[in-house]
């Protein structure tokens, strides 16, 4: 099994959302995806970052909001689907997108690959399903992204899950018989029903913790984003518990890493 991480565009946000101490400056967020060899032929992708999708689903309004918070840029080089041709890999060969969460700058590929089948979490699903127009965009979803047939095509982690499990600290874990040397792990509080995984690299531990936290630095500290973001966040709460849950999982595995999708450390994983 392997897992590749690559970067599909970037979105500006202010350092002070991410971390208060910091000089209020704009800072990138870059939109890094993976991808996963399944031992039975074909590739899984956990996200897509960023695509054109994007501009067309926040051209409408109230959608185009979410493009004045976050402005994006995006070469026509960096989309995945030039990624993958430039890796010899055709849309048909992805056979899951596991969406961590549905923000836009996660899935907003998601409509290039017609034959992949979804996966995400069932109140990740629910929440897409129900919210609509302003409470949507409120919560990171744009309509435009998903594409029609959808609905037909998502499962969710609980149904195709081959084990469920409570892991020592607390965090819900699943397994998948597809992709048997990764667990998805539940991350509630950024957004509703979000979740990452955990694999190695060389004998290392590696929690991808997707959108968990924005800075690796914040994390370690302990400092959480501005109260502002509460607009957005599923859940502060939540956010507490799964921040207290992963500083236990890196102190009983000191020498295991963990990422997030939007920290300039992560970069670091594209060129393993
Ligand atoms: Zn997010």
């Amino acid at each position: 099994m392997s897992v590749r991480f690559f970067q599909s565009g970037y979105c500006t946000s202010h350092s002070k959302v991410v971390d208060r101490r910091t000089r209020f400056t704009e800072i990138p967020f870059a939109a890094i995806w993976a991808l996963i060899d399944l031992p039975t032929g074909g590739y899984a992708m956990v996200d897509t970052g960023y695509s054109n999708h994007f501009i067309t689903a926040t051209q409408p309004f109230p959608d185009r909001f979410y493009r004045w918070i976050t402005p994006i840029f995006l070469k026509d080089e960096e989309t995945p689907l030039a990624i993958l041709k430039r890796e010899g890999i055709s849309p048909s060969e992805i056979s899951w997108i596991i969406i961590s969460h549905f923000h836009g700058d996660h899935i907003a590929a998601i409509k290039d690959f017609p034959t992949a089948k979804f996966l995400c979490s069932a109140s990740a699903l629910e929440e897409v399903t129900k919210l609509r127009g302003i409470s949507a965009v409120r919560k990171g979803i744009l309509h435009g992204l998903i594409p029609d047939d959808f609905h037909s095509r998502v499962h969710t982690l609980e149904a195709v899950a081959e084990r469920q499990w409570i892991d020592p600290f607390g965090l819900l874990r699943f397994s998948l018989s597809m992709i048997p040397d990764i667990s998805w792990v539940s991350l509630p509080g950024h957004a509703r029903g979000m979740i990452g995984f955990e694999f190695s690299i060389n004998g290392k531990p590696i929690l991808y913790a997707t959108d968990a936290a924005w800075s690796s630095k914040a994390f370690e500290d302990n400092i959480l984003p501005l109260p502002i973001v509460k607009i957005f966040i599923d859940s502060m709460s939540s956010m507490k518990n799964t921040w207290n849950s992963l500083h236990d999982w890196q102190k009983a595995n000191p020498t295991g890493e963990i990422y997030f999708t939007h920290c300039p450390k992560t970069l670091k994983l594209l060129n393993t």
